[in-house]
């Protein structure tokens, strides 16, 4: 398996901003991917693993790790007696879409979210009242060390959070689905897909929801709509007009645009509403929200 040196992340991102990778590796199976692994405990890097970066800022400065991307068998789906098996670099769309057409339901949800299996279970990614954990039967998450079957609850699954760390990689995932007749699955779809445009930015470039919704009676979204920060700019970022609680990159935005942004809106929400927002999205490099 071949690594590659100082490929820029910003294509692995769907904001499309980020510096280099130290190092990248594109491991195709299970095999490749211990390989890799070993490869950089060897060398003592830190490894990260990167999926369609739907949640993800990176820094401008690069990352310094080993940086995976999943692909071949580890992006594989089968669907085999109402259970549906994706490697962890599957995207969700794919799952869903093998998941309709074995007339399969339970991943009507990940219609809206632009992830793989792997970073779905890492994020506990969710929707319109259900979550990965919810449809889960196990994951296998290979490390330096060892790998291992986990459930949900070993897995640590809360809103929006895992307790996989760094170093855990989610290669492959499998799902517990029910039958259930192809027109009302597609008849969900298109009703959350509906829902989904007339709340949120589309065709823009974005990483989803910036912060977690906070314990109050308002949306993150809702406070910094009140903060008067839609269609807020720093540099080529600006805060969604559609939705405060999405940034988009409106053409040449850097990372430090967004995280500046980012900061910016923490601290109006807490100036203005007491509160203290936690960032959903992950921040890989050197990136501080302080
Ligand atoms: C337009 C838009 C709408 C969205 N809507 C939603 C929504 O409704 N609900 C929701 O929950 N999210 C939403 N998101 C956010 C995002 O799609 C999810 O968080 C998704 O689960 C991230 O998956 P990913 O593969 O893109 O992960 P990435 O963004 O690439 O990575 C996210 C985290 O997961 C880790 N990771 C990725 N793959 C693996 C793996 N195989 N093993 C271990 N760790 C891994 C990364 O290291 C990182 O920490 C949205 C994003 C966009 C752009």
């Amino acid at each position: 398996m071949r690594i590659e040196e100082g490929v820029a992340l910003g294509r692995f991102t769907t904001l499309g901003t980020g510096g280099p990778a130290r190092a990248l590796a594109r491991p195709e199976t299970l095999a490749e991917l211990k390989e890799a692994l070993s490869w950089a405990a060897e060398r003592g890097y830190s490894v990260e693993t990167v999926g369609l970066g739907s949640n993800l800022l990176v820094a401008d400065e690069g990352v310094d790790a080993l940086v995976l991307k999943l692909g071949g068998e580890l992006a594989s789906v089968g669907v085999e007696d109402g259970l549906l098996s994706a490697g962890g670099g599957a995207p969700l769309a794919v799952c869903l879409h093998r998941a309709r057409a074995a007339e399969l339901g339970g991943l009507e949800f990940t219609c809206a979210i632009p992830g793989t299996a792997g970073g779905g279970v890492r994020m506990n990614a969710g929707a319109y009242g259900s979550d990965i954990s919810g449809v889960l039967q196990r994951a296998l998450v290979v490390g330096a060390e060892r790998e291992r079957w986990l459930g949900p609850d070993e897995l640590g699954l809360e809103y929006r959070r895992s307790g996989l760390t760094p170093g855990e990689v989610v290669a492959r995932v499998e799902f517990s689905l029910r039958p259930r007749p192809l027109d009302e699955i597609k008849a969900t779809v298109a009703e959350m897909q509906a829902q989904r445009k007339a709340s949120q930015p589309t065709n823009k470039r974005t990483f989803g929801s910036v912060f977690k919704n906070p314990e109050h009676e308002l949306s993150a979204g809702r406070i910094l709509e009140a903060c008067g920060l839609k269609g807020h700019r720093i540099g080529g970022a600006q805060i969604s007009p559609r939705h405060a609680n999405f940034i988009e990159n409106a053409g040449d935005a850097s990372s430090a645009d967004a995280l500046a942004l980012m900061i910016e809106a923490r601290r109006r929400a807490r100036e203005q509403f007491g509160v203290e927002l936690e960032h959903e999205v992950r921040l890989l490099g050197p990136l501080q929200l302080e």
